[in-house]
């Protein structure tokens, strides 16, 4: 199903449209999805990122990099500090930015044909509308993350204002008026304690989309269709979900670290639908009891596993040791990589389950394959996520937080060799036909591109 998009190369040649994505994995992966999307409709693709993580330029030799420089190299972007490498990009990132695109502008003057359709950037970094203002170029915003995401920041502001907040935590489980189906509990950050004023600014921050024209969302209609219609009320401009990006574009590395591709050649050794894959993707990372049970959860299950073990998987433990006994116990039955290529690992016929944190593009790939899940949402839009696959679309078993080694083994063998499991997978199958209609012509997902194509080719023409 990948590759939809129909080649129009030749209409929107010389249209050059500028990328900037934030640099971290679960941003970057569908900024530059988005590239190929556009790449194949035939738009010129500039990636004018910062120079902290950047992207490999030799994944996509099609596109045109930029760095913008920041002074950031040795920054430690773990959990805690996310916020704070946000807040230095959006500064220390402006002035680069404004003074290339200037450039930019100027040589297309020389170059006749060239122009500057619009800048995409993702929704957090609020410094590339006040240059496209500036510079008076067109800009769009992407969202990596679902509508009720986005939704559920305006209700988190909307209880602060009314000192609704720190919410009493024997209310949790009570549904939230207007966010069907969501818990206060589900709610990405924790509302029992007050906010912190630097979080306040960053959710004002992040639901404000300034100047800018439209909002593109990794997402398909079929799947959010009460929450996109929801939010479109409050924003007045255009929406385009045209998700998912990664089967509208052609399959390229978009990983920050080296993928263990050895994985591959030991899934093909396994049984269809035989093996767990556990990742908990970039960033999430759990307490070094969480990891043991973990370990001998998997150990006991007897089900075969592919298990993704980053160096920083465990919270402030660069070297954390399995626990005595674990690999001689597993022995071939499971694998421990450092990094796999995760869409081929969902897409292998050997995989049939997914332990995940619920990361947005996880959970959209693992859908995409039709893999049901467990789910182990650790913070932001993990926990929105988590609840839409255990009691919307029924396609996922929640451990929540019983997370001894017993309650692992049980929950691993419902999900692998129970009937749960089984109806769970059918039912993902279901939605990944109604995914694969949606790219088809006539679909959702086909139709929101080539609006959005017009609309960013309409731009020129005034
Ligand atoms: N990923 C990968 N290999 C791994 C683990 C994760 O390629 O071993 C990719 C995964 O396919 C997804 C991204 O990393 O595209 C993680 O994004 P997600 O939104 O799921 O979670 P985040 O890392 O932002 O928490």
């Amino acid at each position: 199903m990948e590759r939809n998009v129909e080649l129009e190369p030749c209409r929107n040649k010389g249209r050059i449209v500028v990328l900037v994505p934030l640099p971290l994995q679960g941003h970057m992966t569908p900024m530059l999805q988005l590239g190929t999307i556009l790449y194949s409709k035939g738009f010129t693709i500039v990636v004018a990122h910062s120079e902290f993580r950047p992207p490999n330029p030799l994944n996509h030799p099609e596109f045109i990099f930029q760095p913008l420089s920041d002074n950031l190299s040795g920054y430690d972007a773990f959990f805690m500090n996310l916020l704070n490498l946000i807040s230095d990009i959006n500064a220390k990132c402006r002035a680069p930015l404004e003074k290339y695109i200037v450039q930019l502008m100027q040589d297309q003057k020389l170059q006749h044909g060239n122009e500057v359709a619009c800048i995409i950037y993702d929704g957090l970094l609020h410094f590339v509308d006040s240059v496209a203002t500036c510079v008076k170029i067109p800009s769009i915003v992407l969202r990596p993350s679902p509508a009720i995401c986005m939704h559920s920041y305006h209700h988190i502001l909307q209880l602060h204002a009314q000192n609704l907040i720190p919410f009493p935590e024997s209310r949790l489980e009570e549904p939230v008026p207007e966010l069907h189906p969501l818990r206060f509990k589900d709610l990405p950050y924790p509302i029992t304690c007050e906010i912190p004023e630097r979080l306040l600014d960053f959710l004002a921050s992040s639901i404000d989309i300034r100047s800018s024209l439209a909002i593109i969302w990794n997402m398909a209609d079929i799947l959010e269709h009460p929450a996109l219609s929801a939010l479109q009320q409050h924003y007045k401009v255009p929406f385009f979900p045209i998700g998912p990006f990664h089967k509208m574009a052609a399959a390229t590395s978009t990983s920050f670290l080296e993928e263990d591709r050895s994985c591959i050649a030991w899934l093909d050794k396994q049984a269809s639908n035989s093996v767990l894959y556990i990742s908990l993707g970039s960033i999430a990372c759990v307490d070094e009891k969480e990891m043991s049970e973990t370990a001998w959860g998997l150990a006991n299950s007897g089900i075969p596993f592919l298990w993704v073990v980053r160096s920083d998987s465990v919270n402030e433990k660069q070297h954390w040791h399995f626990p005595e006994g674990f690999k001689a116990l597993v022995g071939e039955r499971g694998l421990i990589v450092k990094w796999a290529p995760q869409k081929e690992v969902l897409a292998h016929r050997a995989v049939g389950g997914f332990w995940s944190h619920c990361g947005w593009n996880s959970t959209f790939e693992s859908i995409c394959e039709g893999v049901p899940m467990i789910c182990r949402p650790h913070f932001g839009d993990q926990l929105i996520n988590a609840r839409y696959l255990t009691y919307v679309w029924k396609v996922g078993l929640n451990i929540e937080n019983v997370l001894d080694r017993e309650s692992m083994e049980t929950t691993i063998r419902r999900l692998m060799l129970g009937i749960e499991g089984k109806e769970m997978r059918k039912r993902m199958l279901d939605i990944k036909e109604k995914l694969e209609a949606g790219m088809l012509k006539g679909g959702s997902a086909y139709e929101s591109l080539n609006d959005l194509t017009e609309f960013i080719t309409s731009f020129l023409a005034r």
